[in-house]
């Protein structure tokens, strides 16, 4: 064995770029969500606990240089209770440099666990969950067919926080077409209200032509926001949004105008260089940066 088993497409969030990647399932347990692409054609599965010990074994010896985890594919919360601990405790018995174990957990698979169970999971080591909330606004969430409502988002969002657990929230701007937009943008900033989690990160819609959201498009069925129409958004959505403490970041290689927020401190100066950026005064990343 001389290399980590990868199957299929494997993403991570960008705060992950350090980390080992292990893959532990395959696909994602939703997989209907209409903007998503990465997971078509793969049926959800649960990798073969000797390729993961491989795996583990492999990444201790040659990648003990790296600090942490990101545990794959797109929802490895929904692993049974039994297999997360067995995982965790193997990692800290192979790797016990290790400062963190992160994953992807969607509101389904985080509401399916007791208190306890996420508590469990932290003492082994497990830190931060990374959730996708796309959009606080119920009638966006049913469109995109992301299957949970807002209130069972908020409720996902602080268990993980009364876990313990640090929380990674994900929302997407042009998601809800034109006329939607700053209801979306109003009513996201709501819900990360409700949440207050440690770390928001802002990504911009990108149109797959695998999916059903790409199929609408082409269908002259869905608007695309223009550049400033996306920064009305990300503006409007940063206005309503109100977090203890914490960081609102748009610096994913997908965005118009990168923006590292430490809430709530610096969103003043936040929303001005959003102004200023729409006024014209700054200048936005060219659209050809925006493909990398
Ligand atoms: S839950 Fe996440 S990975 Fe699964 S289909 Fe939806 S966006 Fe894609």
């Amino acid at each position: 064995m001389d290399e980590m088993h990868y199957e299929g497409v494997i993403i991570r969030p960008p705060s992950e770029a350090n980390s080992v990647l292990l893959q532990v399932t395959v696909g994602c347990s939703h997989n209907k969500c209409t903007f998503c692409g990465t997971y078509k054609g793969e049926r959800f599965r649960i990798k073969d606990q000797a390729i993961i010990e491989a795996d583990i074994h492999y990444a201790a010896k040659n990648l003990s240089f790296l600090r942490r985890v990101f545990v794959t594919d797109g929802d490895a919360l929904i692993l049974p209770q039994v297999k997360l601990i067995w995982l965790l405790t193997r990692l800290r018995e192979e790797m016990p440099w290790l400062t963190r174990v992160g994953l992807y957990g969607n509101a389904k698979s985080i509401l399916r666990k007791t208190q306890e169970e996420l508590k469990e999971l932290r003492e082994l080591g497990l830190g931060i969950v990374y959730l996708g909330l796309e959009s606080g606004d119920a009638e966006v969430l049913r469109e995109i067919k992301k299957g949970v409502s807002p209130e069972r988002m908020i409720e996902a969002g602080t268990k993980v926080r009364d876990a313990g657990l640090k929380l990674s929230v994900t929302v997407l701007l042009g998601i809800a077409g034109r006329d939607r937009s700053l209801t979306h943008a109003r009513a996201t900033g709501a819900v990360l209200t409700a949440m207050d989690p440690n770390y928001v990160g802002v990504l911009t819609l990108m149109i797959l032509p695998n999916t059903e959201l790409g199929q609408k498009v082409r269908e002259g069925r869905f608007d695309l926001l223009t550049q400033p129409e996306l920064l009305l958004e990300l503006r409007e959505m940063l206005f309503y949004t109100h977090m203890t403490r914490g960081i609102f970041l748009s610096n994913h290689a997908s965005n118009y105008l990168p923006l590292k927020v430490r809430m709530p401190a610096g969103k003043d100066q936040a929303l001005q260089a959003i102004d200023a950026a729409l006024s014209g005064r700054i200048p936005l990343k060219p659209e050809w940066l925006r493909a990398l």
